[in-house]
């Protein structure tokens, strides 16, 4: 511990919120038991006016000055980021945000999401998802995880640093956006009204690793043609699937190469995914048509303008180049058609605030705080490139519950997360 952050009253602290754990606990299961899944992507609206409700009034309550607005679809036409997924129904679907006034001190930003994905298949859960049950020490439910955990955990660090008597020095910026598991557009809409910080944290479920990296993502949807005819005349027809496999047996070439040369401190390599196959109709037949979708992961490394535009080019170079080489596909060529994206982003590991929170992390825990990157899209990226803020992500719970049946997150790593957060806070703000 050194001198500059030794003033934090630790163990006086960590007292004050054992006590305050059932308050912790009844206020992410409120949010829990509040239904805010996202209709169709966004596409369809949402449910998330119900949940905002709580968190405007747990917000007010600890002194936030509130900011409540919708998203506006033509405000958000000018950010390229919103490509693909402009047009959500944005009707009683708010975004709060609350900001805590503290001072002249740095100023920090926490975001995170409150609509989760719907739920699908009730029957298969063990539990009632939304009745947020706590069973040996983990609550279930759509959202504990991905990520009503994170999010609570943000309020309530901030409540409890202001009921213990310490509040945050410098301005602190709570965001609880909606339409993230639509791509995001509540977090650009948030940027878009021109918040800004010195830094920000996304509680996003890292299961309490640091995250100052995320990979971008960019997903196609590519489609060949060929000449239908009865099988038992092959040769005079054109295979459109087998023309899609030759595309596809180039992709995985690039995915190789890209395993084999792109390097990053934090994250993995870079993976192309087939995802969906669909052509033909009957055996018999020679298909005429065939189309696949495949995702992408990328480092930030590897986008120079923010946009991944460079793995785009490389992707459509790859399966124009292997046209090329086809007497058919050379005249008829694949359509190629992008339809989502979303960009990496990449704080250094020396920044300050990454400092803060890993100290914080292991001086609560005892542990080492493990440095990672994200996978995961998330909307680190607007707040990162938009926004201009260093950005980290850290937050309770295991990635790989996110918008599984029986979603869970052990609540340790939610106090855990609470009391990290708060300590953060509190010298960051004071930094
Ligand atoms: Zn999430």
């Amino acid at each position: 511990m050194n001198g500059q952050i030794s003033d934090f009253p630790l163990k006086r602290f960590a007292e004050f919120l054992d006590q305050r754990r059932n308050a912790h606990v009844d206020f992410l299961r409120r949010l829990i038991q509040t239904d805010t899944t996202v209709i169709g992507h966004g596409w369809d609206g949402g449910n998330e006016a119900a949940g905002q409700r709580l968190v405007r009034e747990r917000l007010a309550a600890l002194g936030c000055e509130i900011d409540e607005f919708i998203p506006d679809n033509d405000r958000l036409a000018k950010y390229r980021d919103a490509e693909g997924n402009l047009g959500h129904i944005y009707d009683n679907r708010p975004i709060v945000v609350g900001t805590y006034r503290g001072g002249n001190g740095r100023s920090l930003i926490l975001n995170g999401h409150i609509d989760t994905m719907p739920v699908d298949s009730p029957e298969q859960w063990r539990c009632n998802p939304f009745g947020a049950e706590v069973v040996d020490g983990r609550v279930y439910g759509r959202g504990a995880c991905d990520m009503k955990g994170g999010l609570a955990a943000a309020i309530m660090a901030v409540e409890a640093l202001v009921e213990f008597g310490i509040e945050p020095k410098g301005n602190v910026i709570i965001q609880s956006v909606v339409d993230e598991e639509g791509g995001g557009n509540g977090t650009l809409a948030v940027c878009d009204r021109g918040y800004r910080a010195d830094a920000a944290i996304i509680t996003e479920p890292t299961n309490l690793e640091v995250r100052p990296a995320g990979m971008g993502f960019l997903l196609f949807e590519v489609t060949t043609s060929g000449r239908a005819l009865h099988s038992s005349l092959k040769w005079q027809g054109v295979n459109a699937i087998e023309k899609a496999i030759k595309l596809i047996e180039s992709l995985q070439e690039l995915e190789h190469r890209w395993m084999m040369t792109r390097r990053h401190l934090l994250l993995p390599p870079p993976t192309i995914n087939l995802g969906v196959i669909e052509g033909g109709s009957a055996s018999s037949t020679v298909p005429d048509r065939c189309t696949f979708k495949i995702c992408l992961h990328y480092l930030p490394t590897d986008d120079p303008d923010g946009f991944g535009t460079q793995v785009e080019q490389e992707i459509v170079d790859t399966l124009m180049q292997t046209s090329r080489g086809d007497g058919w596909l050379s005249d008829n060529p694949p359509v190629i058609r992008k339809y989502q994206a979303g960009a990496g982003f990449e704080t250094s590991v020396d920044h300050p605030l990454v400092n803060i929170i890993t100290e914080a992390f292991s001086e609560i825990s005892g542990q080492r705080a493990a440095v990672t990157g994200c996978g995961f899209g998330c909307d680190a990226r607007h707040v990162n490139k938009i926004a201009g803020t260093p950005t980290v992500v850290f937050g309770p719970g295991d990635p790989s519950a996110a918008h599984s049946v029986n979603e869970v997150l052990p609540l340790d790593q939610y106090f855990r997360a609470i009391e990290v957060l708060a300590m953060t806070i509190y010298r960051w703000t004071r930094s």
